[in-house]
């Protein structure tokens, strides 16, 4: 299919695909059961240039946008999810400073990380504040010129290895989500540690923590946009990321197809290869339609955001639901076209479908999504917009 990608996103797709193919899938496996994080990966996404694509130029990026993202982290994905997840969460916690940093922080922390020098994260969950985010519990109270944070953030992508963290905080507790503000935290402040790292079904090489605030003093520049912006910073870049998760599971469920009919063509049954049976022919035919509409969504949602259309939550969850959902069912199918060696270790399958549960739950679950749909449906319905 031509996706009409211009010259230099085929040339990103084609890098990111060439570091996947030579540098991650080789040791795919071997990261996913010592849950090793990529370090070294991160160091040749940096030195080919790939860290920063979707960073504006003027502070050391690429220029790109979200489309730009999505072909790296697809391309990468293919390869393993997991250690491309260094790459994607560092975009979910780098897009809150595109977004709604000043030309101050944005200097101070876009070069470093478009360079691949740092790692970004982004904390919004608690342990009490899942799909309900408005429920979060760690406060952040203006004292003098310092903000004092306290509160545990959970599951937080790239924590401990991340050294810049955008943080949503309750800066006033009797406005609800409109009292939330979102903070610059560095790593190595006093006050802010790290709780042990999660052990995981899937995407082990990516490294889940928890992120503790006792009494983490931050000097009050590091305010994101205004104070009672912070919801509005964590939904807006969730709308620019989502894109990225639905982007993951493309590249899992590509990653699966392409091992799926390479077997097919190789394991001789009946004394035919199994691809000459119409059963595995059907399911084959399935999930390349599946994987080729999932695609055509999700470049179509990244270009509708990157053209700075207004209205993107409902294009952006719809591209997360289907892909996450393609990837789940594309990687079940590649585990039965294995058969019993699609349930082994040695095979990459196995990893690929544990992989792609997460991008049904992660980013707000895929049922939060469909409330979002369903609401902005309602919404234009009503002619309220
Ligand atoms: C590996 C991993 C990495 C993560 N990385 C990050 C990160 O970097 N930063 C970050 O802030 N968070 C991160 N998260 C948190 C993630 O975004 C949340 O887990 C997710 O939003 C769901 O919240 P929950 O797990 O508390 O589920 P819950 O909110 O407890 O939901 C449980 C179930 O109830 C359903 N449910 C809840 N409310 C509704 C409703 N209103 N309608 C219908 N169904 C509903 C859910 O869909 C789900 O099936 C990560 C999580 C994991 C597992």
């Amino acid at each position: 299919m031509e996706y009409f990608l211009t010259e230099e996103q085929q040339m990103i797709k084609e890098l990111a695909a060439k570091i996947a193919d030579e540098k991650i899938a080789p040791v795919a496996i071997q990261y996913d059961e010592e849950g090793k994080f990529p370090h070294d990966i991160v160091k040749i996404l940096a030195d080919s240039d790939l860290c920063g694509v979707y960073i504006p130029e003027e502070y050391g990026g690429l220029g790109g946008g979200v489309l730009e993202m999505a072909l790296v982290v697809e391309e990468l994905s293919r390869g393993c999810a997991g250690i491309a997840l260094a790459f994607a969460g560092t975009g979910l916690g780098a897009f809150p400073i595109i977004l709604f940093g000043n030309e101050e922080q944005k200097k101070k922390y876009l070069p470093d990380i478009a360079a691949g020098k740092k790692l970004a994260a982004f904390g919004l969950t608690e342990a009490n504040a899942g799909s309900d985010a408005a429920g979060i519990q760690t406060t952040a109270v203006l004292e003098g010129d310092e903000y004092v944070l306290n509160g545990t953030k959970q599951w937080i992508t790239n924590g401990g290895e991340a050294d810049v963290y955008t943080i949503i905080a309750c800066t006033d507790r009797n406005k609800g989500a409109r009292g939330f503000s979102a903070f610059i935290v560095e790593k190595g402040t006093p006050g802010f540690s790290f709780g042990k790292k999660e052990n995981k079904m899937g995407i082990r090489a990516s490294c889940t923590r928890e992120l503790i605030f006792e009494n983490c003093r931050i000097p009050k520049e590091n305010l994101l946009a205004r104070e009672g912006m912070g919801f509005i910073v964590a939904m807006k870049t969730l709308d620019r990321t989502r894109p990225g998760v639905a982007a993951q599971a493309l590249g899992i469920a590509q990653g699966a197809f392409d091992a799926a009919l390479k077997y097919s063509r190789e394991r001789v049954q009946f004394g035919q290869p199994i691809s000459s049976f119409q059963a595995i022919q059907h399911m084959l035919a399935d999930m390349a339609i599946q994987i080729e509409a999932a695609r055509s969504l999700v470049y179509q949602t990244c270009r509708h955001i990157d053209s700075g259309a207004k209205n993107i939550s409902k294009e952006s969850a719809m591209a997360k639901v289907f892909a996450s959902d393609v990837a789940m069912r594309v990687t079940t199918d590649a585990v039965q076209i294995l058969g019993g060696y699609g349930y082994m270790k040695e095979y990459p399958v196995e990893k690929m479908m544990r992989d792609a549960k997460i991008t049904q739950i992660y980013e707000g679950t895929n049922q939060i999504q469909r409330n979002i749909i369903a609401l902005e449906l309602i919404k234009e319905a009503s002619g309220k917009k």
